[in-house]
């Protein structure tokens, strides 16, 4: 296991982002793992594990140990009748589980198909698209504690996952590595089709869903229709969370009880689009901002994609601030317009 010093990370973060790690080291498995957690480079600096850098803006260069995670392999543990439990390793990449699955004719991720990145970060944010999410066919995640280098299991209720959320970003933070996760996929076929992009194309192609792969085909080709290839414009894919409001509880009538920040806005917005789920309401961060007219403009290196302006983009050449500068530019503009806060989904370094 070799330390590098001063690596660049330009390659290893989706933005492309011309930073510096001080130190950098690969891990590539458990042996390397426990052995990084004995090293002075380590146990001195501060660290930042990295998998794919699909979910990470460096703003500045990292002065401390970056440890880039490349445990791999997938194994089916047991199979039942109706279900099988699959480990992953946590350098794995993420989409290669789901074709490993899909092949096998397992369901349950083939919604969550070419979601960039790694298999370990899969749960940080609790990964989700297409009407799908992690949680969904999550049983367990294994994680390292990095002050003790101790091992534990977190059982999916204790990974506490919510939209785009998970313990590790918030009371764990930094706290410990995940190594692997375990999958519980059904055997037996359970299509979701429920997101209206993806049945709107089913039915206009007249696609057929018979297995997983079908499925997976879709979300792909609709995933490379609508959002730009990191390798070709430097991106993160959503740099904000879809936004939280509050909206009349839905025991009040619908004429009475207090009204909440929903309706007040649809008074004066009526077309503007939200969607409940689990008794939240939330309402499409790109709406918000291509409203305060972002959608497509450009500043420098940097700007908000003409197809998605939730995805912030480097033409080529930008810094981390100049993305951060954006970024706080369109927070204060739908501040303004709407008094609603955008959180990053983004990790900012
Ligand atoms: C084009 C594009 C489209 C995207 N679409 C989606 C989407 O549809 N849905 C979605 O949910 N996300 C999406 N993303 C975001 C991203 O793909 C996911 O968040 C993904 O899980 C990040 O994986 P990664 O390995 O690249 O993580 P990284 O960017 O390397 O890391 C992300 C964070 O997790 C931490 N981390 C990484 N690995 C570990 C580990 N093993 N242990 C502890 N901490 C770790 C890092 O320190 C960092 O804070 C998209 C990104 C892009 C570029």
């Amino acid at each position: 296991m070799k330390i590098r010093q001063n690596y660049n990370l330009s390659k290893l973060n989706t933005f492309g982002i011309n930073v510096n790690a001080l130190f950098f080291v690969e891990i590539n498995n458990e042996t390397d793992l426990i052995e990084l957690f004995t090293l002075p480079e380590f146990k001195n600096n501060k660290k930042i594990f990295l998998g794919g850098g699909s979910n990470v803006l460096f703003t500045k260069n990292f002065d401390g140990l970056v440890v880039w995670n490349k445990l791999k392999g997938i194994e089916i543990l047991e199979a039942e009748k109706d279900f099988v439990f699959i480990r992953a390793m946590g350098g794995e990449i993420w989409h290669n589980l789901v074709m490993f699955a899909v092949n096998h004719g397992y369901w349950g991720i083939e919604n969550l198909s070419l979601i960039p990145g790694t298999v370990g970060a899969a749960p940080m944010q609790n990964i989700g698209a297409y009407g799908a999410e992690l949680r969904n066919v999550l049983e367990n995640v294994e994680a390292y504690e990095i002050a003790t280098g101790v091992k534990r299991v977190f059982s999916k209720e204790e990974c506490e996952l919510g939209y785009r959320d998970s313990v590790f970003k918030n009371k764990l933070k930094n706290k410990y590595f995940i190594s692997a996760i375990t999958l519980k996929l059904n055997k037996i076929g359970e299509k979701n089709i429920s997101y209206k992009m993806l049945k709107e194309y089913l039915e206009k192609n007249k696609i057929e869903i018979n297995n997983p792969k079908d499925i997976s085909d879709a979300v792909v080709f609709i995933r490379q229709s609508k959002l730009p290839d990191p390798k070709i414009m430097g991106n993160a894919g959503s740099f904000f969370k879809n936004v939280f409001v509050s909206a009349r509880n839905a025991s009040q009538s619908e004429v009475g009880g207090e009204k909440g920040k929903l309706e007040e806005l649809l008074e004066k917005y009526p077309d503007m689009p939200y969607f409940k789920e689990d008794g939240t309401t939330k309402i499409p961060a790109g709406w918000l901002i291509e409203q305060c007219g972002w959608k497509g403009r450009r500043i420098g290196n940097v700007g908000a994609h003409e197809k998605q302006a939730l995805v912030l983009v480097n033409y080529g050449g930008a810094t981390g601030e100049e993305l951060m500068e954006l970024a706080n530019k369109i927070m204060t503009s739908v501040r303004e317009k709407f008094g609603l806060e955008l959180v990053p989904e983004v990790n900012i370094v």
